[in-house]
């Protein structure tokens, strides 16, 4: 669409050109089954590697421990039940209460189950609770989840003091991170993954300007872990299905790119959020959800006394594009993640998410921030809010 101002790039991202050009050569001319034996098939055997090796490293993994996936959905399914499916005994498995609904919904239906799950509080900021982790990891825990970062607030995790209490306390816990918001988002220390050596990591691809429907997830060697798929001996026998090849060769040419001048886009996000900020702070009983040290190209915050909805609709009748919440979460009654932080209702209904990229300019900051101001004034007229 000409003229749109795309500001929900959490929700996922416009594919780079360089992305489509490889898509359409792999569908259409370098088709073959990597799996089949003659030379063209060889070649793109040989592509699937250079792309297996340069992600597995963006990560700090080794290529054989990395399994291309439909994306972090699948990622996520597939470590927390195999770790479980691998499980006997007595054994309990710890996860954030703020985490994506790809791994919350897969904790409450094995707490329905009978597993016992421990959920991690947080603040208001999406700050974790790290003592009550240290207070309540034991023996028995076989499975630490914590993502990266959040997709709704865009709060970053200290994944490297999670890696200390839990080597501290029990280092036989399989310690998984869902990445997906922070894969190549943020150079934040606490997000190091050579310290924090997690023992599995979920990414998908279109959050970083790749394709849709297709992701990884890196299983460092020796961690038990059941496959979720089983069929043929694709993905070293522990991912079956004829790999996504044209997906993969998308992804692996947005990580090259994004991964060359990060960076430089990561500072340049930083630089747009704060403007929209300061842009809107003038709007009465504005309430910022983000935290200060979040992720540079995502802000949440709320507007009690309005919908967030039919704001977004207002905008969107501008040809601009954010989120309420959380675009992932749309299909939900209630955020779960909006109770865990402890926003009261009209916090709740409230709450915007503006989620930013390269293609962002601050032209569209001011376009958008002056709809937002409008759009929250006559809102708030309408539900008398304040009067
Ligand atoms: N995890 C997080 C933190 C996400 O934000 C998302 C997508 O929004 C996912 C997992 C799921 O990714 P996909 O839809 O590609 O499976």
């Amino acid at each position: 669409m000409t003229n749109e101002i795309y500001l929900d790039n959490a929700a996922t991202t416009k594919a780079y050109e360089e992305v489509a050009a490889v898509i359409a050569d792999s569908l259409t001319n370098n088709y073959y089954n990597p799996s089949a034996f003659y030379l063209p098939s060889i070649e793109v055997e040989k592509d699937l590697s250079k792309a297996r090796k340069k992600l597995a490293q963006s990560v700090g993994f080794l290529p054989e421990e990395l399994f291309f996936t439909s994306g972090a959905t699948e990622s996520n399914n597939t470590i927390i039940k195999g770790v479980v499916d691998k499980a006997r005994g007595n054994f309990n498995i710890i996860t954030t209460s703020i985490e994506h609904p790809s791994v919350m919904n897969i904790f409450k239906n094995l707490e329905e189950k009978g597993v016992e799950v421990r959920y991690i509080p947080v603040n208001s900021k999406g700050k974790l609770d790290y003592n009550w982790l240290e207070n309540n990891i034991d023996k028995n825990t076989i499975l630490v989840s914590v993502m990266g970062a959040n997709n709704e607030i865009g709060s970053i995790n200290d994944l490297v003091r999670v890696r200390e209490i839990i080597d501290n306390h029990n280092p036989k816990a399989v310690f998984h991170t869902d990445f997906t918001q922070a894969y190549l988002k943020t150079d934040d220390d606490r997000l190091n993954l050579k310290k924090a050596k997690p023992d599995a990591l979920s990414v998908s691809a279109h959050k970083v300007h790749g394709p849709k429907g297709v992701g990884m997830l890196a299983i460092r060697k020796g961690t038990k872990v059941s496959p979720l798929l089983l069929g043929g001996g694709q993905e070293h026998h522990f991912r079956a299905g004829t790999e996504n090849i044209p997906g993969i060769l998308g992804f692996y040419t947005a990580v090259e790119k994004l991964d060359k001048n990060k960076n430089e886009v990561n500072d340049n996000l930083k630089i747009l959020k704060d403007y929209f900020l300061d842009n809107i702070k003038d709007i009465p009983d504005l309430i910022i959800n983000s935290p200060e040290d979040g992720l540079p190209g995502l802000l949440s915050v709320s507007f009690p006394g309005i919908k967030a909805e039919v704001l977004l609709h207002m905008l969107e009748a501008k040809n601009i594009f954010i989120a309420s919440g959380s675009a992932c979460s749309t299909h939900e009654k209630d955020s779960y993640v909006h109770k865990a932080l402890d926003f009261d209702k009209l916090r709740s209904e409230g709450t915007i998410r503006v989620s930013l990229s390269e293609f962002n300019t601050k032209e569209d900051i001011d376009t958008t921030t002056k709809e937002v101001k409008k759009g929250v004034e006559s809102l708030r007229k309408l539900t008398r809010f304040n009067k």
